[in-house]
């Protein structure tokens, strides 16, 4: 409970800069049947609604420049991800499929990739609506 006006007031406007994100589980064979993918969705759920939430805002200027570098670095570098060797220094992969993916959720209807399902606004069939 806020102590006084002015925390009333950040409160306020952290509530109307708030996105709503919707994130969950979806059924997909190739996630589901590999320990690995199985763990890098468990991150997404996680990482997605924090991309989400930095890319709210953003221009459109910025967003492209998001979605090529995301391109680029899972492109270039996804097999890096999924063979890493012990020590070896992190590739950013699963912090671009993140933002791939809050890319994807602002789309109508969301976006379902790697076992996972996001969206920004309620729609149809979602299980967030
Ligand atoms: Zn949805």
């Amino acid at each position: 409970m806020p102590e006084s006006n002015e925390e009333e007031l950040v409160d306020d406007e952290l509530k109307k800069a708030a996105v709503r994100v919707y994130v969950t589980c979806v059924p997909d064979p190739m996630v589901d049947n590999d320990d690995f993918w199985d763990n890098v969705r468990l991150a997404l759920l996680g990482l997605v609604p924090l991309s989400c939430a930095e890319l709210a805002g953003a221009s459109e200027g910025r967003l492209r420049q998001v979605a090529d570098e995301s391109a680029d670095l899972i492109a270039h570098k996804a097999d890096v991800f999924q063979y890493q060797k012990a020590g070896q220094k992190s590739t950013g992969v699963l912090s671009a499929l993140a933002a791939a993916i809050a890319l994807g959720a602002r789309q109508d209807g969301g976006i379902t990739h790697l076992g996972i399902h996001a969206c920004l606004e309620p729609h149809e069939g979602c299980r967030g609506s």
